[in-house]
C-alpha cells in the first residue's frame, strides 16, 4: 500500500538549487536507509516532507490518514542539559496534535504509559533525561517520537556514533517497529551497518542516484561505477558473512 508519493521534486535554499527532480514511492512496511554523501540533501529532503522546509517544485503526497513521525539527531549538549523528566519528554510527542489550549487527556495518559512501557523505560519515568546514559535517553527520544502512534517513521541517525551495544539495541528496537508494520525512513552515514534491517535504499546526491532493493544496490553495476569502495564494503556485508 502506498503511503507517501514524491513526484519531481525540487528544493531551493534562496537561488540555490540543492535537490532537483526526486521522484519515489514508500510503501507501507518500508524500512529505507537513505545515504549520500555530506551536503547531498538527505537532510533537506526530510525537512520538506516534513513541511518544515517549502518544496520549489513537484509534489509530495501522503495518502489518507498517514501520519509522520520524526526523531531528529541526538543534540548531545541541549538534550541532557532539558529540564524535564522522562514523563513529560515523552508527553512531549503529542503536544503536536493538539491546538491551544493544550491539555493530555486521560486517552493521552493511557498512550504515554503503553509506550513507556513498550520502549522498556517505565521505571524511569520521573527521571530527568539528563542523568540517563546515552542509550537510554536515545529510547527516551524514541518514545517521544512514537507516542502519537505515525504510520511513517523519520530518523536522522546521529552524526557522533552511539556505543556499538547502544547502537544495535536501538537497531533491534526499530527493526521490532518494522516488523509490527511501521515503515522507517532512516538517514544513516554507514549504510553497512544497517544492510541487515533495511529493505530499500536511497541514494541522494543532489538528485536521486539510486532508490530500489538493497541486495540490488549492494550488487549494482552503476553503484560500483559511482562509489566504488563503498559498494565493496556494502557487498561485503552482504556476502562476507
Ligand atoms: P546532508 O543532510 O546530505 O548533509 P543537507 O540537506 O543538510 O545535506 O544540505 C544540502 C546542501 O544545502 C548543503 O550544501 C548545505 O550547505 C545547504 N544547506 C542546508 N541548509 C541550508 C540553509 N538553511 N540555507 C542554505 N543552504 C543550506
Amino acid at each position: 500500500m502506498k503511503q507517501l508519493t514524491v513526484e519531481e521534486l525540487s528544493v531551493n535554499y534562496g537561488r540555490y538549487t540543492v535537490l532537483r527532480d526526486i521522484s519515489f514511492t514508500i510503501e507501507k512496511g518500508d524500512f529505507v536507509g537513505i545515504v549520500g554523501p555530506n551536503g547531498s540533501g538527505k537532510t533537506t529532503l526530510i525537512k520538506t516532507i516534513l513541511g518544515l522546509h517549502p518544496a520549489a517544485g513537484g509534489s509530495i503526497t501522503l495518502s489518507e490518514g498517514i501520519r509522520l513521525g520524526y526523531l531528529p539527531q541526538l543534540n548531545a549538549r541541549r538534550d541532557r542539559t532539558f529540564p524535564a523528566s522522562v514523563y513529560e519528554i515523552v508527553a512531549l510527542g503529542l503536544l503536536g496534535d493538539k491546538k491551544f489550549p493544550k491539555h493530555i487527556s486521560r486517552k493521552d495518559k493511557a498512550l504515554i504509559r503503553s509506550t513507556l512501557a513498550e520502549m522498556e523505560i517505565e521505571n524511569l519515568k520521573h527521571r530527568r533525561i539528563g542523568d540517563l546514559s546515552g542509550g537510554q535517553q536515545q529510547r527516551v527520544l524514541l518514545a517521544r517520537s512514537l507516542v502519537s502512534r505515525p504510520d511513517i517513521l523519520i530518523l536522522d541517525e546521529p552524526t557522533s556514533a552511539l556505543d556499538p551495544s547502544i547502537r544495535d539495541s536501538y537497531f533491534q528496537l526499530l527493526a521490532e517497529l518494522n516488523r509490527q508494520g511501521m515503515t522507517i525512513l532512516f538517514v544513516t552515514h554507514d549504510i553497512a551497518s544497517i544492510g541487515s534491517l533495511v529493505n530499500k535504499v536511497m541514494y541522494l546526491d543532489r538528485e536521486l542516484i539510486f532508490f530500489g532493493d538493497y541486495e540490488v544496490f549492494a550488487h549494482s553495476d552503476k553503484m560500483t561505477a559511482y562509489f566504488g569502495h563503498v559498494h565493496e564494503h556494502v557487498d561485503c556485508e552482504v556476502d562476507c558473512d
